[in-house]
């Protein structure tokens, strides 16, 4: 029932050489954790650190796209590669897993458009612009100053992506870059992983006139569990630490401002390094977000848009845009 719109174990996989076969006690995510709890796909995002640059970033963005085939390879009756909502469909009447493809920062594809290609052939179904570090698509929120937005070459891979139907993923963009992508594309626009600024003042998060603009575009927004975008209060040294309760007033938030067919779950699980939400070790708790919007008073229809059906309509919506 529950997509989740960004998850980082092909990172932990090329790490740990984990098999994600098996419920292994020090992962977030893995196929028995996203079985218990019900959740039907999860975008494993291709994530490059900043630090590594040029050709280097394309050898290591191929590496975990191999090693996150190579978990579906293993597991072929519990998973399966999937390169669109149809297929996700398809999955699940047959009782499969999806694993969708994400690339979080552009790094990979340099200043080539046509490895921007040949990533969305092997399945990629999203860009990520940037992480913690301007690069040549986009300025970074973490940093911001190499182009204030989007580069001039980040304007053709717009364009690029809205003709192949890839889903433009503003999660760690620079404002300036959120809105030149708003102007700039011909579609919805995503932010897979991130919060409301209104209610956690990190840099990272969505204002309010973002979450409008981005409802208004007809895009989404995933609400992410990493702690210090949940709340200003969150400090490691401190036995505190924001839970569902939290998550779902960042719902509640963005249902209010985008609209209930623009929200939905970017976990960041397997990406959060220092402590989980509370009473959210992994994947297989996410279902109690859910929980608590049934008990705040969503309807089943609203609470099953939240928990993957807007991402799906939205992606849909993507790919009719460029036909
Ligand atoms: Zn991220």
């Amino acid at each position: 029932m529950i997509i989740d719109s960004h998850v980082d174990t092909p990172s932990q996989l090329i790490r740990y050489s984990r098999n994600i076969g098996v419920d292994s006690p020090d992962a977030q995510v893995d196929f028995p954790k996203m079985k218990a709890g019900e959740v039907s796909g999860a975008f494993f995002a291709l994530y490059t650190p900043p630090e590594i640059k040029g050709a280097d970033a394309t050898r290591r963005a191929l590496e975990m796209l191999s090693a996150a085939y190579d978990a579906c390879d293993e597991n072929p009756n519990v998973a399966a590669i999937t390169f669109s909502p149809e297929e996700a469909a398809e999955n699940r009447a047959q009782g499969l897993l999806s694993v969708f493809l994400g690339m979080e920062n552009a790094e990979p594809i340099g200043e080539s458009r046509s490895l921007l290609r040949t990533f969305y052939r092997l399945g990629v179904s999203y860009v990520t612009l940037t992480h913690n570090a301007d690069n040549a698509v986009a300025d970074s929120a973490a940093e911001g100053t190499r182009w204030g937005g989007l580069s001039p070459f980040g304007r053709e891979v717009v364009a690029e992506m809205n003709a192949l139907g890839m889903m433009i993923d503003l999660s760690h963009a620079s404002d300036k870059a959120f809105w030149d992508c708003i102007e700039a594309s011909q579609a919805p626009i995503v932010a897979t992983h991130s919060c409301c600024r209104a209610l956690c003042g990190h840099r990272r998060n969505l204002s309010d006139d973002m979450l409008k603009a981005l409802g208004e575009k007809g895009g989404y927004v995933g609400i992410n569990f990493y702690p210090y975008f949940l709340s200003d209060r969150f400090d490691q040294a401190k036995p505190w630490r924001p839970g569902v309760k939290e998550i779902v007033d960042h719902i509640d938030h963005a249902v209010q401002l985008a609209g209930i067919d623009h929200v939905g779950i970017g976990s960041d699980f397997d990406g959060i390094e220092d402590l989980t939400p509370e009473g959210l070790e992994n994947i297989s708790k996410s279902r109690l977000v859910l929980d608590e919007m049934r008990r705040r008073g969503y309807s089943e229809p609203e609470v099953l848009k939240v928990a993957g059906q807007n991402l799906l309509e939205v992606w849909k919506t993507i790919i009719t845009c460029s036909k």
